[in-house]
């Protein structure tokens, strides 16, 4: 029997697993294949060989929310999964899409993409993913309501409990989070305007490029680090009675660390304290979102910079969906196991 989704509690965190193709090589080089998914049911299946003293074989079987097996595409998980929660934004509330996995299952491919197709952000390739059709989206609708709206963006990396600016052109100021009743403030960091889908595109290339530098002066920080690129809109509306009223929405695009970082917390070398502190944002992570989906009084925002900064866009009225990205190989499969385990629990 499957590991039955909790029927809706009545909180908006929904989870999603996505598993990747076989690369040509793993297909070149017959890698066994231990995941198959059933969209329908939206149920994935772990076979487990079965080896050391548990040489039986076995097989375990869980349900999500919603399940993209390895031959769907962007568009189809944008449509079935992003189109509603951008909605939500544009109606003034705050969201956050999260890509959990471990590295190589493409999380980033997911958030990212491939090519996004032309540069004025008018036509999608293929291969774009859920950042520059939620760009899309969010600028379709603007424009459809012709609504009197400022779009502002920020991009910030996590590593090692420490945020990067990455549209920072001067890192002398550090940055803080101050934190009030209506949520954190990072102080310091670069909010920039944008008025077109080009002009986020600039931005982001620009943080992108500075994040890959960042990487390529510390072997694995990429996957070590989380990323979270922010869209905020001011929409101003006049009522029918001539009154302003303000909405403000805020969506939040995060590829998290790569979660084989969580089973190396017990590492005593060098890199202790580094895969400590990545751990802690992922760990917590799976503890706020288990308080909230839970309703336990306590949700421990405060144990990680992670769920400080994103405070206001988890929990309550926001919306929260966590897309959990697993590779199909049998040399992937314990941390599979440990992906599905931490994704069903978020559930
Ligand atoms: P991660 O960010 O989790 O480390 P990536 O997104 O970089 O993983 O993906 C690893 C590789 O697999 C990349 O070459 C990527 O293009 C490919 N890939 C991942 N997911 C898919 C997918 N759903 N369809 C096609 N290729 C994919
Ligand atoms: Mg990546």
């Amino acid at each position: 029997d499957p590991q039955a989704a909790p029927e809706d509690k009545g909180v908006n965190v929904q989870v999603l697993l996505r598993c990747r193709p076989m690369s040509e090589r793993e297909v070149a080089e017959r890698t066994p294949q231990v995941i198959t998914t059933n969209e329908a049911l939206r149920e994935v299946t772990l076979f487990h060989n079965g080896h050391g003293a548990m040489k039986q074989p076995t097989s375990r079987t869980f349900r999500f929310d919603k399940v993209f097996g390895c031959d769907s595409h962007q568009e189809k998980l944008y449509k079935q999964a992003i189109v509603p929660i951008v909605q939500e934004v544009m109606e003034g509330f705050n969201c956050t899409i999260f890509a959990y996995g471990q590295t190589g299952t493409g999380k980033t491919y997911t958030m990212e993409g491939g090519p996004r197709g032309s540069d004025d952000g008018r036509k999608l390739s293929p291969q774009a993913g859920v950042i520059p059709r939620s760009i899309k989206q969010i600028f379709e609708l603007i424009e459809s309501n012709n609504m009197d709206s400022t779009v502002k963006v920020s991009f910030l990396e996590l590593y090692n409990e420490e945020l990067t600016d990455l549209l920072a052109f001067d890192d002398t100021n550090r940055l803080r989070l101050l934190e009030d009743k209506s949520g954190v403030v990072v102080q310091n960091l670069e909010d920039a305007i944008v008025k077109s889908p080009a002009e986020i595109y600039q931005v982001l290339d620009r943080g992108t490029a500075k994040r890959r530098t960042a990487a390529t002066l510390l072997n694995n920080r990429s996957s070590r680090s989380h990323s979270i690129f922010t869209i905020t809109i001011h929409m101003k509306e006049t009522t029918a009675a001539g009154e302003d009223v303000v909405k403000v929405g805020k969506l939040n695009l995060v590829d998290l660390a790569g979660s084989e970082n969580i089973s190396r917390s017990g590492a005593k070398d060098g890199r202790a304290r580094e895969a400590g502190s990545i751990n802690q944002s992922l760990l917590t992570l799976g503890r706020v979102i288990t308080a909230l989906v839970e309703h336990s009084g306590h949700v421990p925002y405060r144990d990680s910079k992670l769920t400080r900064l994103l405070r206001d866009s988890l929990g309550g009225r926001t919306k929260t969906c966590i897309i959990a990205t697993v590779s199909p190989t049998v040399q992937c499969q314990e941390e599979t196991i440990s992906t599905l385990d931490y994704a069903h629990r978020a559930k």
